[in-house]
């Protein structure tokens, strides 16, 4: 049983799809989707070793090594062009080491452009969005979801000339989806950020050095939650 993060990341990918899931651990979203045959191919890549055994585990206790292909390495290194990937997933990370891992993979080409990206950062969404905007990619999709007190993003990346948005300051800070869904986790998160913004800005005004440069920065960036949530 996936966690409601991950099921709702495994919801993208496509019956057929030939998945590369990027900092598998155990493992548990290829081998999810492999064992009611949703895919047939998948690479679960993991750069240390324990959670590499441990994905290994998982595929060999589920009958699933004809399935899924477990693979030690950094980041995209695991995928070549022979494996045909046609999505990749990277979940449960930063959303700075998850741009690096695509940086890197792109830069070395295993990235070829074609695969659909389905990402969840824990934290830095704003960075990965940037990321993928500058390597022209489209966020077709993105979720906002709570599970045990934390709030999670996910969104959906594919590189597509056709599909050409409009990129804004809002569509980096609160991407473009969610805000227009306007859900009240988003407001939640939203509410949350506000409130930590707000009190730092009370201790900058506080300090006895100048903070000005950082106040002013605060105060810009609690000016945009507070129209976003109104
Ligand atoms: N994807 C799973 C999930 O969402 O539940 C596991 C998330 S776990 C917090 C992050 C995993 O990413 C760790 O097992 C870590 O070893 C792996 N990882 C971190 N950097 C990596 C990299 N550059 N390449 C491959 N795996 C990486």
């Amino acid at each position: 049983q996936l966690s409601l993060r991950l099921s709702r990341a495994a919801s993208y990918v496509e019956p057929g799809d030939r998945l590369a899931d990027i900092g598998s651990d155990h493992a548990y979203l290829p081998c999810a989707l492999a064992s009611n045959n949703h895919i047939t191919f998948a690479i679960a890549g993991e750069v240390v070793e324990g959670p590499f055994q441990a994905a290994k585990n998982q595929v060999r206790r589920l009958g699933l090594t004809d399935q899924i292909n477990v693979r030690l390495g950094d980041g995209l290194e695991v995928v070549s062009p022979e494996d045909d990937v046609t999505a990749i997933t990277i979940c449960g990370m930063g959303g700075s080491l998850i741009a690096s891992i695509l940086d890197n993979g792109f830069k070395k080409g295993h990235l070829t452009g074609k695969e659909r990206l389905i990402l969840q950062p824990n934290v830095g969404e704003r960075t990965l969005r940037e990321w993928l905007v500058d390597h022209e990619y489209t966020i077709t999709a993105e979720e906002i979801i709570e599970e045990n007190n934390k709030i999670y993003e996910m969104m959906v990346a594919v590189k597509d000339p056709l599909l050409k948005q409009t990129v804004t300051e809002s569509y980096l800070m609160f991407g473009f989806h969610l805000k227009e869904e306007h859900s009240a986790i988003f407001k939640k998160k939203w509410q949350k950020e506000l409130e930590k913004n707000r009190y730092i800005l009370d201790s900058l005004t506080h300090s006895s050095a100048d903070q000005t440069t950082k106040i002013q920065k605060i105060q810009a960036e609690i000016q945009k939650i507070e129209e976003v949530l109104k």
